[in-house]
C-alpha cells in the first residue's frame, strides 16, 4: 500500500490531508495559530514533554486501557468474535481525556494562563476542565443556554472542577453559537489563552495534534490484541465518527495493514433527510467549516445544515480532514447506524456483557453486531468503546426504557 498513509507523513506542512484540512483564518489570528504549530512540532519530539505526558497517561488516566473479548455477545451473535478497546475505563470515562491532557500540557509549555473551549453535551468541557485542574490552568467553557439546561450534571461537574461556564444566549443557544462565542472570547486575548479544540477538526495543527494524542489507543490495542488472541492483526476495526478523534486514534496504527478492513460508523439518526442525521461522509460534499476544508453537510449556499443524532457527541455537520481523505482514497469504509440500532446495542452490551456504553460508542457496537453476524466465527472485530454510558442512562431509560421492560 502507498505509504502516503503512514500517519507521520500526514498532513503536509500546510496541514493538508489530500485536498482537506488547511487553515482559513484572519491573518492576525493565523500568526498565533502558527505559534501553536511551531510549539507543538518542537514539543512532540521533546523527551521531557513525552515523559511528562506518558507519566500522566499511565498514573492519572489509568492507561493502558484493556482490550476485552466480548465472549457472551460474540457467542449470542454466532459470527465473528468481538473485542472491545475499553476507553470507557479511562479517568472521566472516555477517550477525550487523552487529547485534553495533551492540549493542556502544550498550553502550559507555551506559558498560557487559560484554556478555553466550547462544549455541546459537556463531554469535551468536562475532560478539558479536568486537565486544566490538574495542570493548573484557568478554564473558560462556552455553552449554549439550551445545552446548559439539558446537560446540567456536566455543568455541575465542570463547576466542581473549577471551570468558568459562560452561558451563550445568541441564536439557537446551542453548540454552533457556543463555537462562535468561544472564538470571539479567544480573539479578545489569544496571547494568554489557548483554544483547545475537542476533536480532529478545526484549522491546522488541531487535526494533526489531536490525532497524535489519540493514536496511543491503536498502538496499545495492536499489541494487546496480539497478546490476547495470538493473531497478529484483527480482521476488522470499528469506531464511531463524530468529529473523528476516537476513530482516528484506533485506525492510525493499522492504516498501512492492507489486510485490516476499517469501518467508521456515522449516525443516521432517524432518517436520511436533512436534519434527521449527522452522517457527513455518507451524505455530505466538500466544503468549509470552522477554518478548515472537509466533507460537510451543507445547504445550496455552503452553510452547514442542521444535524441530529441521539448521541449528542456525534452531531457535527463536518468531519476531520483526514477522514475526508481516507474516504476519498477508500481506505476506510464509512457506514451508518441509526438511533434505534444504537439504543439496541446499548442494552445488548449492558445486558450481555455488563458494560454500559456511551450512546456514541453504541453506534460502533451496533455496526459490529451487524458485521459479526455476516462473518465466519474465525474472524475478529476490534471495536473502540470510546466512552461509558452513565451520562446517558437517565435519558435512555426515560425515552426508550418501556421498549426494554423498564
Ligand atoms: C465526544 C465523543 C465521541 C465523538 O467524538 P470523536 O471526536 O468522533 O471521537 C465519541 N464517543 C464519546 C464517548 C464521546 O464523548
Amino acid at each position: 500500500m502507498n505509504d502516503v498513509l503512514k500517519a507521520d507523513l500526514m498532513p503536509n506542512k500546510d496541514g493538508y490531508f489530500g485536498n482537506y484540512g488547511g487553515s482559513f483564518l484572519p491573518p492576525d489570528l493565523q500568526k498565533l495559530i502558527d505559534d501553536i504549530t511551531e510549539a507543538y512540532l518542537k514539543l512532540k519530539d521533546d523527551p521531557d514533554f513525552k515523559a511528562e505526558l506518558n507519566y500522566l497517561l499511565k498514573y492519572y488516566v489509568g492507561r493502558p486501557s484493556p482490550v476485552y473479548f466480548a465472549k457472551n455477545l460474540s457467542k449470542n451473535i454466532g459470527g465473528a468474535n468481538i473485542y472491545l478497546k475499553r476507553e470507557d475505563l479511562n479517568h472521566t470515562g472516555a477517550h477525550k481525556i487523552n487529547h485534553t491532557l495533551g492540549e493542556a500540557l502544550v498550553a502550559k509549555h507555551m506559558c498560557k494562563k487559560k484554556i478555553i473551549a466550547e462544549t455541546g453535551a459537556g463531554q469535551h468541557g468536562v475532560a478539558l476542565a479536568t486537565a486544566a485542574a490538574l495542570i493548573g490552568l484557568e478554564c473558560d467553557i462556552y455553552m449554549g443556554e439550551v445545552d446548559i439546561e439539558k446537560e446540567y450534571p456536566n455543568v455541575l461537574r465542570m463547576k466542581a472542577l473549577g471551570a468558568n461556564i459562560i452561558p451563550v444566549k445568541s441564536g439557537l443557544r446551542t453548540l454552533k453559537e457556543a463555537v462562535d462565542e468561544a472564538f470571539m472570547g479567544y480573539l479578545k486575548d489569544p496571547v494568554t489563552q489557548l483554544y483547545a479544540i475537542g476533536s480532529v477538526v478545526g484549522p491546522h495543527p488541531f487535526p494533526m495534534m489531536v490525532r497524535d494524542f489519540q493514536k496511543i489507543v491503536g498502538e496499545e490495542a495492536r499489541v494487546q490484541f496480539a497478546e490476547l488472541t495470538g493473531k497478529k492483526l484483527p480482521d476488522n476495526l470499528v469506531a464511531c465518527v463524530g468529529g473523528g478523534s476516537n476513530s482516528i486514534g484506533l485506525f492510525t496504527a493499522f492504516l498501512d495493514d492492507e489486510s485490516v478492513n476499517i469501518y467508521g460508523v456515522e449516525p443516521i439518526g432517524v432518517g436520511n433527510k436533512v436534519g434527521e442525521h449527522a452522517a457527513t461522509l455518507t451524505f455530505g460534499k466538500p466544503g468549509m467549516i470552522h477554518g478548515f476544508k472537509c466533507y460537510l453537510l451543507q445547504d445550496e449556499a455552503g452553510q452547514p445544515s442542521p444535524v441530529y443524532s441521539v448521541a449528542s457527541g456525534l452531531d457535527y455537520p463536518g468531519v476531520g480532514p483526514q477522514h475526508s481523505y481516507l474516504f476519498d482514497i477508500k481506505r476506510v469504509n464509512y457506514v451508518t447506524a441509526s438511533d434505534d440500532e444504537a439504543v439496541d446495542a446499548f442494552f445488548r452490551l449492558s445486558r450481555e456483557e455488563g458494560i454500559i456504553p456511551a450512546l456514541e460508542s453504541s453506534h460502533a457496537v451496533a455496526y459490529a453486531i451487524k458485521l459479526a453476524g455476516k462473518l465466519a466465527n474465525s474472524k475478529t472485530i476490534l471495536v473502540n468503546l470510546s466512552g461509558r454510558g452513565d451520562k446517558d442512562i437517565e435519558f435512555v431509560i426515560k425515552k426508550y426504557g418501556h421498549k426494554y421492560g423498564i
